[in-house]
């Protein structure tokens, strides 16, 4: 399977035919796309000469009509995009319809040098790649996970709510990927580890991404804040702009160059953005190299400290990106200090690290080192093409997962006719107060009253149509009011369970059996089970998609009938826990779009 991978920059544009196994298949270079002398690159030739047009459309558009040609027998099955900004709106990689273009377009004030060029990529590469999906990757994405109090920055909430004022995070993808490789190196769980990500190249970013899940990270609203770039100024104290406005008269514009190109490397040293340069310069004396190196450093250092104690201990540090990758001295100087964390530097590992392709990981900590220090090759053109890959099934035909949609079960009972009667008078059948999601399920009119030793509950609603078996479904808070202690059990197993008095308008009833703390199930079709590579009676783990807190529910169990409808349930605790509101979606937790089993003890239906 072949996925078309493409970057579009400003200035440059990178597009890569990639296979499943990350080999490389061609390769697209343009870079000076704006200038009257673009350069062109496909593969070996050099096509420069061919190209007849200029401007930023006309030069991509030659360019992948090149790549059209090559590509008669290689078919591709999706186009991956990189697109820079996501807001608070793409929290995964998603497939491009004109919904996604719109909300890619209205993020524009918040990338304006990055979206609309990665808008303007995905409308032409449609033109030439009409018939396979397109779908866009965000940098932000993955920072997504981001809790409020790394989100927020100290300044009046609603001028920062009415402008989408906050930490975003960026280069996701690359450390979402690093992290991974890193997971795979230590042969651990990814959500067992605690690990913060360097990404050293032109541009720098740290995150502590803790037990999989983006918590912190350097750059902010834009990819200006937090470390020492090769042009940017990274933290810089925003009073010193307010100074330097008024000091030097300084514009808008002029500000954002000096920050934004100017500064960083650069600015320190005077002499070069290119951190190869300035650890050359710096070794033969030049002391604003040296202090380029020394701000470098020290920025890094710091923030790891700030990331350790933000997630209470650190397990692996790794480092990533051209510098992260191939600088062993800026690897030593960093880490050479940390014993306090544990991490023991290897300085013969770290000067021998020399990665590539099928040597993607390395250790350059000593054995006994508590924490493992790494190098890892970052590859963002290969981790598009997986995460378009997982979204585009193979024949070719668009299948994302489909959601679960969550709904929460309040209190309620199953009853046999003869009870409903005992409780409701002689002949007496429940009556439609709603239907409900599954077909011909209602919450009938009639509610009874529960009485256990230590409370009773009033208005516990009976759910029709009648059963073979009375059933009474509470949470584990009913169960403290009542003074009940009911196992957790699927629906329809209720043999050893405690009972309960139920009083109606005509009659009581006292149950010798049936309460029971409903185990969460989704109902689902057999098409459904297909889809989800699962089938009746599996225990899954669903993470709660857009609930108020985030939580993965374990021990779900799955249950296939042609009668069902999609829909997962759970009880008001667990709903409360996850503050789950009207909408709610959840999705099979996987790492390769398959539903992850566990086999476990859990009480059956028979
Ligand atoms: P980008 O962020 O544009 O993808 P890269 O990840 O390729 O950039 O990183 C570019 C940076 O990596 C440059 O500063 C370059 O000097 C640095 N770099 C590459 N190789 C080395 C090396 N052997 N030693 C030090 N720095 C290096």
């Amino acid at each position: 399977m072949n996925v078309l991978v493409i970057n579009c920059g400003s200035s440059s544009i990178k597009a890569e035919v990639i296979n499943t196994q990350g080999e490389r298949l061609h390769t697209l270079t343009v870079s000076r796309i704006q200038e009257a002398d673009p350069f062109i690159q496909l593969n070996e030739a050099i096509l420069s000469d061919k190209c007849t047009t200029s401007g930023y459309e006309e030069v991509l558009s030659f360019a992948l009509h090149c790549l059209v040609d090559v590509l008669a027998d290689t078919p591709l099955i999706g186009v991956g995009h990189r697109v820079v900004h996501g807001g608070e709106f793409f929290k995964e990689a998603v497939l491009i319809d004109e919904q996604v273009e719109a909300t890619i377009e209205s993020l524009s004030a918040l990338a304006p040098l990055h979206n609309p060029i990665n808008l303007q990529g995905i409308r032409i590469a449609k033109q030439h790649f009409a018939t396979v999906p397109h779908l866009a990757v965000f940098d932000t994405a993955f920072h997504q996970t981001l809790p409020k109090r790394a989100k927020h920055y100290a300044i009046q909430k609603e001028i920062a709510d009415k402008h989408s004022i906050q930490r975003y995070g960026f280069h996701g993808t690359s450390h979402a990927y690093v992290a991974e490789e890193a997971a795979k190196f230590l042969k651990t769980d990814i959500r067992q580890l605690r690990l913060i990500t360097c990404h050293l190249g032109n541009g720098c970013s740290i995150a502590a991404i803790e037990y999989g899940r983006s918590i912190e990270t350097s750059m902010g609203m834009t990819p200006l804040e937090g470390l020492v770039m090769g042009t940017r100024s990274g933290d810089i104290d925003a009073g010193a702009l307010i100074f330097l406005a008024q000091q030097e008269g300084m514009s808008l514009e002029e500000l954002d160059t000096f920050l934004n190109k100017e500064s960083g490397l650069l600015g320190l040293s005077g002499a070069s953005n290119d951190m190869r340069d300035i650890i050359e310069r710096a070794a033969r004396g030049d002391e604003r190299c040296r202090l380029a190196l020394h701000v470098f450093n020290h920025r890094i250092k710091k923030y790891i400290g700030a990331y350790t104690a933000v997630m209470g201990g650190v397990d692996a540090i790794i480092f990533t990106g051209g510098i992260g990758e191939n600088s062993a001295v800026i690897r030593h100087n960093i880490t050479q200090s940390f014993g306090y964390i544990g991490a023991i530097l290897d300085e013969d590992d770290n000067r021998n690290i020399q990665l590539s392709r099928n040597h993607r990981v390395a250790s350059f900590a000593m054995n006994h080192s508590r924490v493992q220090l790494l190098a890892v090759k970052t590859d963002e053109q290969f981790s598009i093409a997986k995460q378009t890959v997982q979204l585009v099934g193979v024949d070719n035909a668009i299948n994302p997962v489909p959601e679960i949609p969550i709904a929460i079960s309040a209190r309620h009972i199953h009853l046999t006719q003869e009870k409903v009667e005992e409780l409701f008078g002689l002949g007496y059948e429940l009556t439609v107060k709603k239907w409900l999601s599954q077909p011909g399920q209602f919450a009938a009119n009639e509610t009874v009253t529960l009485v256990g030793p230590k409370n009773k509950i009033e208005r516990v609603r009976i759910l029709g149509p009648t059963r073979s078996l009375n059933q009474i479904e509470i949470s584990r808070t009913d169960e403290f009011v009542l003074g009940i202690d009911a196992p957790i059990r699927a629906s329809g197993n209720v043999k050893n369970t405690p009972g309960v008095t139920l009083v109606g308008p005509k009659g009581t009833v006292k149950l010798e059996e049936g309460v029971i703390c409903a185990l969460r199930h989704i109902h689902m079709t057999p098409k459904d089970a297909e889809i989800f590579g699962v089938k009746d009676k599996d225990i899954v783990e669903v993470e709660v998609r857009n609930s108020g807190r985030s939580l993965i529910f374990g021990d779900v169990l799955i249950r296939v009938s042609p009668k069902y409808k999609l829909e997962m349930h759970i009880d008001t605790d667990e709903g409360n826990a996850a503050e789950i509101s009207r909408g709610a979606v959840g999705a099979l937790v996987n790492t390769e779009g398959k539903a992850v089993l566990r086999k476990k003890n859990l009480m059956l239906e028979e």
